[in-house]
């Protein structure tokens, strides 16, 4: 299949998402495509029910909240999205166009890329744990879902980072138990997180485990016990569901075999446009870098402005795209 847009979205997170809005409000035509079966990004794989307290106007709202919002301001522009399909190839033809391959062997030509692509793949950061293969869907997760499958069941959960903090947080509402093992003496991640982490292991909301360790895992085809591994001793504790959240490995994936410029595993763009050294091709929120970059969703839409401003002009011989703001 075949499909001719202006512009293609590389990436449906929380900037790829804003950019698709921004394409619409400037006639542009757009398509989003991402290698996940849903849109969102990392807030749908990683944490849809962390409350995000940091998007300018709204003081708090949950993570998957957040997205479908994203998705119903698109709405009325019809942005197809296709889903579930990498895009694995990206070629400069002569007459200025791009030509992207994806997964599913579908063909895009397009004038102008934005590229939102964040972590690039998710490629979960897996413990050297003998075995643990073996219980891979049988009692090991590297990401959570749903959260109704772990209710009333007794878990495990590794990492000092937010998404070990903030897991442990929610999932301890439902759990029957829940374990968190770290295997230092502080945490990695937001020192609120760490703190109300403390207060919910001193009133006995979850146990707490610091210079720890899961060292093995046991069960007969699905996992039922952990061992734990601490200076004065080791324990076997029982569970359904181990889960190592020591975050992603970032992997680019095709993306770094395109030619730009990557500076630590992202791309460097002027920040002014957004643009990286490709003239038509823009990266934007997590995967782009330059001098003070932060990587926060609200920089995602505010790169995601500029960038399709941008390409706005990029496609209209240099013409400056009007400043419009939506009035209903
Ligand atoms: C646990 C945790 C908590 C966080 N909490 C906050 C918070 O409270 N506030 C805040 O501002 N930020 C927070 N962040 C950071 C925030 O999630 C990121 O800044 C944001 O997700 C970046 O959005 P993005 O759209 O640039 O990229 P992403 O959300 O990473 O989305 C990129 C998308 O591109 C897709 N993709 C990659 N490569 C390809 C390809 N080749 N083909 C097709 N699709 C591809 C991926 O599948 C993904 O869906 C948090 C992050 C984590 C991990």
């Amino acid at each position: 299949m075949t499909i001719s847009t202006d512009v293609l979205i590389i990436g449906a997170g929380p900037s790829g998402l804003f950019a698709a809005f921004k394409a619409g409000q400037l006639e542009l035509s757009a398509r989003i495509v991402d290698s996940l079966p849903q849109a969102g990004g990392q807030l749908a794989e990683l944490y849809p029910y962390k409350t995000i307290s940091d998007v300018p106007g709204i003081p708090t709202i949950e993570a998957k909240s957040l997205v479908d919002n994203l998705l119903r301001q698109i709405e009325p522009f019809n942005i197809s999205m296709h889903l579930g399909e990498r895009v694995e190839t990206l070629s400069a033809l002569p007459d200025k166009t791009f030509e992207l391959h994806t997964s599913s062997g579908s063909i895009v030509i397009c004038r102008a890329i934005i590229l939102a692509a964040g972590l690039g793949s998710f490629a979960p950061r897996k413990p050297d744990l003998a075995g643990i293969q073996l219980f891979e869907n049988k009692g090991v997760e590297y990401a959570i879902h749903d959260i109704e499958k772990f209710r009333a069941k007794n878990l495990v959960i590794a990492g000092g980072g937010d998404s070990a903090l903030d897991w442990s947080m929610q999932l301890a509402t439902v759990a029957q138990r829940l374990c968190l093992v770290h295997r230092r003496s502080d945490f990695r991640g937001n020192p609120a997180s760490a703190h109300k982490i403390k207060q919910m292991a001193a009133i006995g909301q979850l146990e707490l485990l610091m210079n720890a360790n899961v060292t093995r895992l046991g069960g007969a085809e699905y996992l039922e016990w952990v061992e734990i591994t601490r200076p004065e001793g080791t324990i076997q504790v029982d569970c359904n569901y181990f889960m190592p959240l020591f975050g992603l490995s970032p992997k680019l994936g095709p993306i770094s075999t395109w030619g730009f410029q990557i500076q630590k595993g992202n791309l460097c763009v002027n920040p002014a446009t957004c643009q990286t050294k490709v003239p038509g091709v823009y990266a934007i929120g997590d995967l782009c870098t330059y001098e003070g970059k932060l990587k926060f969703i609200l920089s995602g839409f505010q790169e995601a402005a500029l960038a399709m401003h941008a390409a706005y002009s990029y496609l209209n011989g240099g013409k400056q795209a009007k400043i419009r703001y939506a009035t209903d």
